[in-house]
């Protein structure tokens, strides 16, 4: 029996498990040092929470969700991003008790089906963060200020910050009204998917990726031409702390997300390497959410990377390697595997990667084996050597060779290394 993995997901297999590592452990860093902590969110949740939130009408929703029931007919969803669970963990656990801002960062597989192509998969991985309590305009430029020096930290430089402002339920239906006006007579023209979007959910159009809605959408009314005193205004605060900040940005008055509960501010990191599936990082603020899940009217934003995206970014500008043992031990004979074992026990709890020749192929083989691992050091223990209480040394690298007493090998090492 053979069996292949489903379609749309991956195996991250060395050495793109490096690359995967390595961001990880610098969004951890940088997460730490800005006063975000971790949240483990479950991976399923009850289907309402999405729908909810994401919005009925919105792709993720109608078309995406890997939603069943589960043994005792309730509906799961396999999560499909993480806002979603945050904001219902941030309610559940009453966090808006304490001090604001409460900041979560999370990682892990999210689940959509759509159709797998380059930079869309069906399990895919986010890394996110969320920022509960503060209004602000500085907490979105904080924010942003985070997700740019987490790239840069990362080894992404060239990157486009889009933003735009969407306003809030004060100014929104102005927005849609002028959305129906302009659509009115090029509703035949836009995609079955837009006609139904034009009843129920208007802003949806300025997502469609549809080429002859993009057409239709040229001379399209944009939103910051609508938005109220307070959302202008906090939108304008935004774009001149980021200005403060040095860091530099492209207005793009279409980007309204593919998620309906963002309000204000809305941002995408795009990269032109990436071809039609360009942005790394997503996010927004939601003002509106924590309250319709049940809490206080709290204000709220956050962002989530790609991390296939940027993975494939990064592995463009740099190169990944395997790392490699320490020392490959290669040993001749019974005795001198066990005793080989034994002095790799010693050398492990000291730190060093250690390899022990166990299968009693020749020493040449052996030797071979270490190279093709790229190992710095090879020790090679016989008979001789184990009368003797030495080991033979090899550095791998120069081919310098040596003797060292077996009590001493790990301290030779860490001297060399
Ligand atoms: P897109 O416009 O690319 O479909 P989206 O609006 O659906 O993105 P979000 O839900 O905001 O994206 O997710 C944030 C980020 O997660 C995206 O910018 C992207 O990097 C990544 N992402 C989203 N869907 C997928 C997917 N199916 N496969 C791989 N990465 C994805
Ligand atoms: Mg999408």
């Amino acid at each position: 029996m053979k069996f292949n993995a489903l379609k749309g997901v991956e195996d991250i297999l060395l050495p793109d498990i490096r690359i995967w590592q390595h961001i990880e452990s610098e969004a951890r860093g940088i997460f730490s040092v800005y006063g975000y902590s971790e949240i483990r969110i479950p991976v399923i949740e009850p289907t309402g929470i999405f729908t909810r939130s994401i919005g009925e009408t919105t792709d993720i929703v109608e078309k995406e969700m890997y939603t069943f029931p589960d043994r005792a007919g309730r509906s799961i969803t396999l999560r499909p991003e993480g806002t979603a669970s945050v904001v219902r963990s941030y309610v559940e656990n009453h966090l808006y008790n304490l001090p604001a801002p409460q900041k979560f960062f999370y990682s892990g597989p999210m689940f959509r089906y759509e159709r797998p192509q380059k930079g869309r998969f069906r399990q895919f991985y986010q890394i996110g963060v969320e920022a509960f309590g503060i209004a602000a305009p500085e907490m979105d430029a904080e924010l942003l200020s985070m997700l740019m020096r987490l790239l840069g930290k990362v080894g992404l430089r060239n990157l486009n910050l889009e933003i735009n402002s969407i306003g809030c339920e004060e100014c929104r239906p102005s927005y849609k009204k002028a959305l129906l006006a302009y659509f009115y007579d090029k509703l035949n023209d836009l995609c079955p998917d837009c006609r139904r979007r034009y009843d129920n959910n208007p802003l949806r159009i300025l997502d469609c990726k549809v080429e002859r809605c993009i057409d239709l959408r040229k001379e399209v009314p944009q939103v910051t031409a609508f938005i109220c005193n307070g959302c202008r205004s906090h939108f304008d605060n935004v774009l001149a702390m980021l200005q403060l900040m040095n860091i530099s940005y492209t207005l793009n008055p279409n980007l309204v997300r593919g998620l309906d509960y963002y309000t204000s501010t809305t941002f995408e990191m795009t990269s032109e390497h990436l071809g039609s599936q360009k942005a790394v990082a997503a996010g927004g603020r939601y003002d509106r959410l924590v309250n319709e899940f049940g809490g206080p009217v709290t204000p709220a934003i956050g962002f989530a990377i790609g991390m296939e995206r940027l993975a494939a970014l990064l592995k463009e500008t740099r190169e990944f390697k395997p790392l490699s043992p320490d020392i490959f031990i290669a040993t001749i004979g019974n005795n001198a595997v066990s005793k080989g074992l034994l002095i790799a026990g010693d050398l492990r709890s000291k730190g060093l990667w250690v390899e022990v020749g166990l299968d009693g192929s020749s020493l040449k083989s052996q030797l071979r084996k270490a190279d093709r691992l790229s190992s710095h050091y090879a020790f090679i223990i016989g008979d001789d050597e184990l009368s003797s209480g030495k080991v033979k040394w090899k550095n791998l690298t120069d081919s310098s060779q040596g003797e060292v007493e077996i009590d001493k090998a790990a301290e030779f090492i860490s001297s060399v290394r």
